[in-house]
């Protein structure tokens, strides 16, 4: 009996002690924000937070990659039909992660960018002012120690997108990161030629 009871308070035990591993599993970005209900949307370059209200279809929709016809590749993953909106989104943001990297001619080892989508511009701002207490009214940010771009769904749109990608992978490339104005120029550069 004594044996029972132990064995049921160690998987009890077991139990409460895995709970936390669950938290774990989402990425640290700084906001403290629970994350629970968020849509995750794994893809080769990246993984997705889509913010409740919303769905991998209607982010998805808001950003346009038809000029991946012009790469064999990404040509592939623009036309791959018959599939879910979640796998849709996936291929699109490797499309532009894909092209960032070849504009840029920077192809940082196992690149993986995790992007939060958030509802509108006031939860974005908000999540900013939780990270680095104060204000600011920033259409989408991206921080490298948290290897996370932040971005609204109103502002949400293959440029911005590739223009905080680009920082991403400027600033995974580099050892040593170049002043910050080199960085912006570059990232500038990403979203100029996005679709050449
Ligand atoms: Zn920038």
């Amino acid at each position: 009996m004594i044996n029972r009871n132990l064995l049921y308070i160690s998987v009890l035990l077991m139990f409460i002690t895995s709970l936390p591993l669950y938290a774990a599993d989402l990425p640290e970005d700084g906001t403290g924000e629970n994350m629970a209900d968020w849509l995750v949307v794994e893809s080769t370059f990246s993984t997705i937070y889509i913010d409740k209200n919303m769905t991998a279809g209607s982010v998805s929709a808001r950003i346009d990659t038809s000029f991946a016809r012009f790469d064999p590749i990404e040509n592939r993953l623009f036309l791959d039909r018959g599939i879910s909106e979640e796998q849709i989104l996936a291929n699109k943001i490797d499309i532009i992660a894909r092209k960032a990297m070849k504009v840029l001619d920077m192809k940082p080892e196992d690149f993986h960018v995790n992007i939060k989508v958030y509802e509108n511009e006031i939860e974005l701002w908000a999540a900013y002012e939780r990270i680095f207490r104060e204000q600011e009214g920033h259409k989408a940010f991206y921080i490298h120690k948290y290897r996370t771009v932040y971005i609204s769904y109103e502002n949400l749109g293959e440029s911005v997108l590739a223009h905080e990608i680009g920082h991403a992978v400027i600033d995974s490339y580099f050892k040593i990161l170049p002043p910050e104005k080199i960085r912006e120029l570059l990232a500038c550069y990403v979203d100029v030629h996005l679709k050449d």
